[in-house]
């Protein structure tokens, strides 16, 4: 097992590689020990062991959020209150992969009544979006890049507008100060991270053509220094707004009006997005999808995230299978892991969009016979060789064509326990790394709306993810509440597009059956198959499987698998949180 222990710390050259193709590579661990309370947390992540505490934990992507975090729960604050902060931290501090101008899905599980609820805070796309808005003029699909930057790809945020619900709704802490410690680092200013330096020096030309966002990160048109202290007065002001009327502002009025000018005016691919759209915005409640898995309830975000779904099938799949006895170094648990992946990727490609405009048989996808016939196609020796999308039951006709949209790695995941038994499973991103590219009132705006499919037919047979006015893009995020007898025991989720869905499998697998401790699971390097080429995580002791499952007829690439898992297990001895060794991340409790 011990071989099994370290992905961490990509060789340097192997990191180089992978920079120059992943929007978001992988960062090393430890760096910015902000105090004392970090630097104790970067010890345990840099020794590969969990952070421990009785009452609260944060687990989130940069130390400087962290630590908001842990002092408004320190206080008395909710997971809820908690989460405001780390979240007007991150878009200061990691503005790359999430903030004010994007979107967000929270799971709840509530200490005092037992329930999970979900959050909705998706982008939209605008009323007058339609399904040739990625296609160019011979009905071609653009491509990525050509889509990404600019105003086209803008939707409607959620992010500001599900702070302020999940505050109404479970807060307790006053709303103006959980944005103290953001105002006063954007203010004064905070020290940019390794990680936010090299991927802004890897972005130069596409952040360059905003003229704000390239003020901003390439002052004098050198990129922003690792080390180096960067302040965002804009962003301050923006959040002090926030902070004294309320998310709303973001909606309406000057800022509204700011965002919509930048949207429209994008020189060269200039987006559709109206103050009507702004103002119309609205976070959904939504049931979480649930699904059983080894005694556990497996609880996750449904349409138009895929996550859930798509986590819960490759967990039903798993269920009829001994794991544990397989044991994480063999190659037939891997097998098992990578062919039910590939059977729920065909499901999820072709059923999974925004319940409120298609119908989805979110219930039939799954439902316990269902699963079980899908696991029988698991019944055998080798790779499968053909992937094709089940029948599930429903009571709507679905003749849906396959999607084809593109989702490359950004993003962030938030794991938050608090002292009232509250837990808090957020996965908030900006879609790509710096969105759209376009900067309005200190933050930067998002382009999910690529992850719609650019196609919105095949063959005649429209597909489910095509663009609709007012339709929210599927995604894979995947913020997860494992349940055990109804109460929370493992709070986890990560960015990394359309992996997320293996990463968080993984980690669930990885606690559950082969019972690692959650800074173990997190670290265990990952193999992920979706499609039917089998990632292996490059420079890690995952390259011993690329032969067996080559001779079990995968294809095999090795390659960085850039997560950012942040999870939160919780037992009889109390929490224990783990942070993402391929990212900044950190977690603190006490
Ligand atoms: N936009 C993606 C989604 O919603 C997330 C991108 C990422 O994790 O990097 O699924």
């Amino acid at each position: 097992m011990a071989v099994w222990a370290g992905a961490a710390g990509l060789p340097a050259r192997a990191q180089e590689a992978a920079d120059a193709v992943v929007p978001e590579a992988a960062t090393e661990t430890g760096q910015q020990a902000i105090s004392g309370m970090s630097a104790a947390a970067q010890e345990a992540k840099a020794a590969g062991v969990p952070v421990t505490a009785q009452d609260w934990m944060v687990a989130v992507a940069n130390p400087y959020a962290a630590e908001a975090g842990a002092r408004v729960l320190a206080a008395g604050g909710t997971a809820a209150d908690a989460m405001v902060a780390v979240q007007a931290v991150l878009g200061l501090v990691e503005p790359q992969s999430s903030g004010l101008g994007g979107g967000a899905f929270l799971l709840w599980h509530d200490g005092e009544s037992g329930e999970t609820t979900t959050l909705d805070g998706r982008e939209k796309a605008p009323l007058s979006a339609g399904p040739t808005l990625f296609l160019d003029q011979d009905g071609q699909p653009l491509k990525f890049f050509d889509a990404v930057v600019g105003g086209r790809s803008v939707g409607v945020p959620g992010t500001p507008a599900l702070m302020q619900t999940a505050h109404a709704r479970w807060g307790r802490s006053d709303w103006a100060g959980l944005f103290s410690d953001a105002i006063r680092l954007a203010e004064e200013g905070f020290i940019v991270s390794p990680r936010l330096a090299m991927l802004v020096a890897a972005d130069a030309e596409r952040l360059g053509r905003d003229p704000v966002a390239r003020s901003y990160f390439l002052p004098d048109g050198h990129p922003v220094a690792e080390g180096q202290l960067l302040r965002n007065p804009e962003y301050a002001a923006t959040l002090r707004t926030i902070a004294g009327q309320g998310a709303r502002q973001v909606y309406v009025g000057r800022i509204a009006k700011a965002i919509v000018e930048k949207v429209q005016g994008a020189e060269g691919n200039p987006g559709r997005l109206s103050e009507l759209d702004m103002s119309l915005y609205d976070v959904i409640e939504r049931a979480p999808v649930c699904v059983p898995y080894r005694g556990h309830e497996v609880c996750g975000m449904g349409p138009p995230s895929s996550g859930g779904l798509t986590v819960g099938q490759i967990l039903g799949l798993l269920s009829d299978f001994d794991l544990a006895e397989m044991g994480p170094e063999s190659a037939e648990a891997w097998r098992l892991i990578g062919d039910a992946s590939r059977l729920a990727f065909a499901d999820r490609g072709r059923y999974m969009a925004d319940s409120d405009f298609v119908p989805v048989p979110v219930k039939g996808l799954v439902e316990a016979d269902y699963m079980a016939r899908r696991a029988a196609l698991l019944r055998r020796d080798t790779a499968l060789s053909e992937v094709e999308p089940g029948e599930p039951e429903f009571d709507h006709a679905l003749n849906w064509a396959d999607d084809d949209a593109i989702e490359l790695p950004s993003t962030s995941h938030i794991s938050i326990v608090d002292s009232y038994g509250n837990a808090l499973s957020m996965t908030t991103t900006i879609e790509n790394a710096f969105g759209s590219r376009l900067m309005v009132a200190g933050f930067l705006l998002n382009n999910e709306l690529t992850d719609f499919s650019f196609r919105s037919h095949r063959d005649g047979v429209p597909v489910a993810n095509r663009v609709e006015p007012g339709k929210r893009p599927r995604s894979s995020m995947a913020p997860t509440i494992v349940l055990k007898d109804g109460e929370p025991a493992l709070v986890v989720g990560s960015p990394g597009g359309s992996r997320i869905i293996g990463y968080v499998a993984k980690t669930i697998v990885a606690h559950i059956d082969w019972g690692m401790d959650v800074q173990q699971a997190v670290t265990l390097p990952h193999l992920v198959n979706r499609f039917g080429t089998y990632d292996v995580e490059e420079g890690s002791a995952a390259a011993a499987l690329g032969e067996p499952l080559k001779a079990l007829g995968f294809n095999v690439e090795t390659r960085a698998l850039n997560s950012g898992l942040h999870a939160i297990a919780l037992g009889e001895d109390g929490l224990t949180g783990g942070a993402d060794p391929r990212r900044e991340g950190i977690a603190i409790g006490e």
